[in-house]
């Protein structure tokens, strides 16, 4: 039996930890959700023409290339997915939107705000539409976080500490990779981007920053038995205030030993508080000053059906949802927006907005003084 579906052709760029996970999320969200189109993973891109075909093999793809270009170019492709180190986002990207391709691509945009405002600029004035890789904004349980704040059941916010902190850099022998190129962008950059967007997502927009961005390992092996000198931050903090008035902080590290995925978040408020972890990113800790006198503390609110998509996933609760399934939920919503069925639910406009966060905190910890932002 045919589909009366329309197709939309997938060409894929990058193909390592988030090239796969986009592939779960393309080949998930087909069977998890009623989606607007057939998805087609039409081309694979990588380096090399050998790893190109190695990945169209293994994940599925119906083409291959060495050069990723050969995918903007080619006229049946809808989508230009990116998921290379991110030095390459923006030239892929503005290549992809001139070719009037609409673009999905992993977080940060670019080590600069600058380039990410002229990716934005470009995909509006294109028509096209964009996609930022913040899965953990996909999270139900944050979904349930954001509708406790508007709805009033903390009362008014006084207080925010956000934190993304890993362990992958804590080693200082581990060799230099594209993250600690500038046009990486450093620990803030690569996951602190993360909880900047988790803040705003949750709190509404920050108003300034007091940032302190330190760089503890100044040298990593270059993977030819010298060093290569490192210039970005290992560990990000700024203190923050809200426009809403809440003052908070946080704090993205990529060297702290033993933490593999904490991507957390703590919020109190007149009459209520709110406590998430990522490392088990299926409960919500809620705090209610409306319950009795004598009864009150922390529950825990488990992930389910009446957490919506939740139950697209399962139908019984607690049984729990997977990082892979984050980026099932990123795919379908961004298949929606293409459909016209919602707006962009966090484009490369909201992505320049990040990076212009993160661009202050850094200044602001050079000048070692409060940055407005914008
Ligand atoms: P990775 O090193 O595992 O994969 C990068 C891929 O890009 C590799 O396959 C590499 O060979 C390929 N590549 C390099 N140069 C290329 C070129 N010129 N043409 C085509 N392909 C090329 O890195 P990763 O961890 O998958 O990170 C990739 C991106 O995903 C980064 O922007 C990173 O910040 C982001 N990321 C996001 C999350 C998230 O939770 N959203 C998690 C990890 C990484």
């Amino acid at each position: 039996m045919t589909s009366r579906k329309p197709q939309l052709r997938i060409g894929l760029i990058g193909t390592g930890f988030m090239g796969k996970t986009h592939v779960f999320g393309f080949a998930a969200a087909s069977r998890v959700f009623d989606l607007p189109y057939d998805i087609v993973l039409h081309s694979v891109a990588d380096r090399t023409d050998e790893l190109a075909v190695a990945a169209a093999r293994g994940l599925g793809f119906a083409k291959s290339s060495g050069d990723w270009r050969r995918l903007v170019a080619d006229g049946e492709i809808d989508v230009i997915d990116i998921t290379t180190p991110n030095a390459l986002h923006k030239e892929i990207a503005l290549a992809a939107i001139s070719a009037g391709k609409h673009v999905y691509c992993e977080k940060p945009l670019t080590a600069w705000a600058s380039d990410a405002r002229e990716m934005a600029d470009a995909a509006e004035a294109a028509g096209v539409k964009t996609q930022v890789g913040f899965n953990y904004l996909c999270n139900p349980m944050m979904a349930l976080a954001r509708d406790l704040i508007a709805s009033g059941e903390l009362g008014e916010i006084r207080l925010y500490r956000g934190i993304h902190a890993e362990d992958y850099m804590m080693d200082p022998a581990s060799p230099f990779t594209f993250r600690h190129d500038p046009a990486g962008g450093g620990a803030l950059a690569d996951i602190g981007s993360h909880a900047l967007a988790t803040a705003e997502y949750l709190l509404g927009p920050i108003a300034r920053v007091m940032g302190d961005c330190v760089t503890v390992y100044d040298r990593r092996p270059d993977g030819h038995g010298g060093f290569r000198a490192v210039e970005v931050d290992d560990v990000g903090r700024a203190f923050l205030r809200f426009t809403n008035g809440a003052s908070g902080s946080i704090e993205a590290s990529w060297i702290s030993t033993g933490r593999k995925m904490q991507h957390d978040f703590e919020i109190h408020g007149t009459k209520g508080a709110l406590f998430f972890t990522q490392e088990r990113f299926n409960e919500l800790h809620f705090y209610s000053m409306a319950d009795a006198a004598g009864r009150r503390g922390f529950r825990r609110i488990e992930a389910g059906p009446d957490h919506d998509p939740y139950g697209r996933f399962c139908v019984a609760p607690g049984h729990q949802l997977g990082f892979n399934d984050l980026k099932t939920i990123e795919v379908a919503r961004f298949l929606d927006c293409l459909a016209g069925k919602r707006p962009e639910p966090f484009n490369f406009r909201a992505g320049a907005r990040v990076q212009a966060l993160v661009e202050a905190i850094h200044d602001s910890s050079r000048r070692s003084q409060w940055v407005e932002i914008p």
